[in-house]
């Protein structure tokens, strides 16, 4: 069995009155992230960890932010892509975990909801993707909510 493992890491800026969307899952709030797609910045940073793994390059490379295909887009349709691409290349995908850091909303009632969007997008069981949220404790960029930054692990296998 040929395993390999990749990592993500992803930042949007927040902005007022903007949708925020993370993890596929549109959540209430007040900011939301500046972005060319949806700025769902937790979905690009799975994106990344999944081409990482398969040294498939970035999601800058396969979307980038100047198409006008991209403009706008539901990441859930980038991520089953990216998916798509591992497959392709004979690759399953064994499991994802990302954290998302964010001083507000409270991200916990979404987590679910999140794993199975997510996990729908990728065309696996809910119970390998893994969705984690922190604070920073008022700390940088996302503790001042300027910002949001997600980092990810997944581990891909073919045989
Ligand atoms: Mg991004």
């Amino acid at each position: 069995m040929d395993f390999r493992i990749g990592h993500g890491y992803d930042v949007h800026a927040l902005a007022d009155g903007l949708p925020l969307v993370l993890g596929g899952v549109a959540l209430p709030h007040s900011k939301g992230c500046i972005a060319h797609s949806d700025g769902d910045v937790a979905i690009h940073a799975v994106c990344d960890a999944l081409l990482g793994a398969a040294a498939l390059g970035d999601i800058g490379l396969h979307f980038p932010d100047t198409s006008d295909e991209y403009s706008g887009i539901d990441s859930k349709i980038l991520l089953r892509r990216t998916a798509a691409l591992l497959r392709e290349k004979g690759y399953e995908i064994g499991n994802v975990d990302c954290t998302i850091r964010m001083q507000r909303p409270k991200l916990r009632p979404h987590i679910d909801a999140m794993r199975a969007a997510m996990a729908g997008a990728m065309g696996v069981d809910d119970d390998r993707v893994s969705v984690k949220a922190t604070t920073t404790e008022h700390l940088g960029f996302e503790g001042r909510e300027e910002g949001v930054s997600v980092s990810a692990v997944a581990l891909i296998y073919r045989s």
